[in-house]
């Protein structure tokens, strides 16, 4: 078994903050309150199949801190999802909104299921039950959940019905990552993808990578892997390398992004693209290139692996998709690496428009919300590299660092009830 450290692990990511903590002689009460979730709930629920019988399932819904503003953070349908992994993944959502400076807490959902597995008819039921069992928490002024891994926008459509249903009137801004047609926002689906590609573009004139002429391998051809490629490609960028669950495509010379997005929406798999040739994940990870952005899963790049990564930068698209012990291989090779709740937060950034235009009945053409984007995103990558250069501290901790002193200010600033 691997002794990595994973940060889908609450002991982990609370190890990250203490660590920072520490560094930064933050005051301990602050410390240990960041350190600990402030709520956990724990539901087991009858949802009623379609052969009949009844099953009892387990969810959970975690806020571990909601002192800058209103918990935020996805719900997750997973056969393998533990109270521990949601309370980790509510910890980042707070340092992911801190960072990034939306006036949000963080907070995560699950429910123990396997979506593909249920008739749509059980997965809304399943979804509605869960939704009244968490309402003593969401809410728009309290906790707003999104969709994450094994949840979407038609999810979102059927907790935001039952959460208005309870109420007696319409709030579309309980939840975010809706269809447009109920207050969904405009850009919410690239969102994430597109905050990646914003910021391996300031990565790149940052470390002197002429993104013209930059070579990228992308791990993972879903939302934000194939949004990331797009984008990528259409700024100049040579994407020599794209991979899904099946297989990877490699050519030296460029791939023709919008082709093999086409070809996998017609095959399912990047599989057997024209003029490519097939290789395996590990190779993707291994190419030499001059931007790595690993957009699948969490603990992609460990211990193990480490070593053999050639790329210059990695831009972290997944959550979680190094873990400690290959963060500090990477950084000895001086392989910078831009962190997760910076490189992905495009998709909060824009849920969180998502939600202003919710609240003001009033929604935004597409150049809008990615003007809002670009700029919430920019600020985001200058404030940490400055934090970066000024303590001499990588990226990752530069990140916690800034995030942690915003939420450390917003604490002593409130001060303690009662
Ligand atoms: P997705 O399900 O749309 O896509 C995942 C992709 O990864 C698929 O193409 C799948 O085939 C591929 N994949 C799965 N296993 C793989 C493997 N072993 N090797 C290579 N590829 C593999 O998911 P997504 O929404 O794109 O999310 C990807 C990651 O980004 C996750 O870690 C998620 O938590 C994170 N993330 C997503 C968002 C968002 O808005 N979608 C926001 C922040 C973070």
């Amino acid at each position: 078994m691997s002794t990595d450290t994973v940060e889908k692990e609450f002991g982990s990511v609370r190890k990250l903050i203490s660590d920072v903590c520490e560094r930064m002689s933050i005051d301990e009460t602050y410390h240990l309150r960041l350190c600990e979730c402030e709520r956990e709930l724990t539901v087991h629920f009858p949802v009623k199949m379609d052969d009949g019988t009844v099953k009892i399932f387990t969810g959970f819904r975690v806020i571990h801190n909601d002192i800058r503003g209103p918990a935020k953070g996805g719900i997750r349908y997973h056969p393998e999802v533990t109270l521990d992994e949601v309370r980790a993944l509510a910890a980042l959502m707070t340092l992911k909104t801190a960072v990034v400076n939306i006036p949000y807490g963080g907070a995560k959902g699950a429910v123990i299921c396997n979506p593909k597995t249920l008739s749509q008819g059980e997965l809304e039921r399943l979804t509605r039950r869960y939704a009244a069992e968490i309402t003593i928490l969401i809410g728009p002024e309290s906790d707003i959940p999104a969709p994450d891994v094994g949840t979407n926008p038609q999810i979102m459509a059927w907790i935001m019905d039952t959460y208005s249903m309870g109420k007696g009137y319409c709030v579309p801004a309980v939840v975010t990552g809706k269809p447009i047609e109920i207050g969904g926002s405009k850009g919410r689906f690239e969102a994430t993808g597109r905050g990646c590609m914003i910021t391996t573009l300031l990565a790149a004139k940052h470390f002197k990578i002429n993104a013209k002429e930059a070579t990228v391998a992308v791990q993972g051809a879903g939302n934000v892997g194939a949004t990331a490629a797009k984008l990528l490609s259409k700024e100049g960028c040579r994407v020599i390398a794209v991979s899904d669950s099946k297989s990877g495509v490699y050519n030296p010379k460029g791939l023709d992004i919008d082709s093999l997005l086409q070809y996998k929406k017609e095959t399912g798999s990047v599989n057997g693209f024209k003029d490519s040739e097939t290789i395996t994940n590990a190779e993707l990870l291994g190419l030499q290139c001059d931007i790595l952005l690993p957009a699948a899963l969490e603990n992609q790049i460990v211990k193990t692996n480490a070593d053999s990564i050639k790329a210059k930068v990695i831009i972290e698209g997944a959550n979680g998709p190094t873990t400690s012990e290959a963060d500090k291989i990477l950084g000895g090779k001086g392989i910078v690496i831009i962190p997760d709740i910076l490189a992905n937060a495009g998709g909060v950034v824009v849920s969180y428009l998502e939600w202003v235009q919710g609240l003001q009945s009033f929604f935004w053409d597409e150049p809008e919300v990615n003007t809002y984007l670009q700029k919430i995103m920019t600020n985001a990558f200058a404030e940490v590299l400055e934090i970066s250069q000024r303590n001499k501290a990588d990226m990752r901790t530069a990140a916690y660092m800034l995030s942690i002193r915003r939420v450390a200010e917003a604490i002593a600033t409130r001060g303690i009830f009662p």
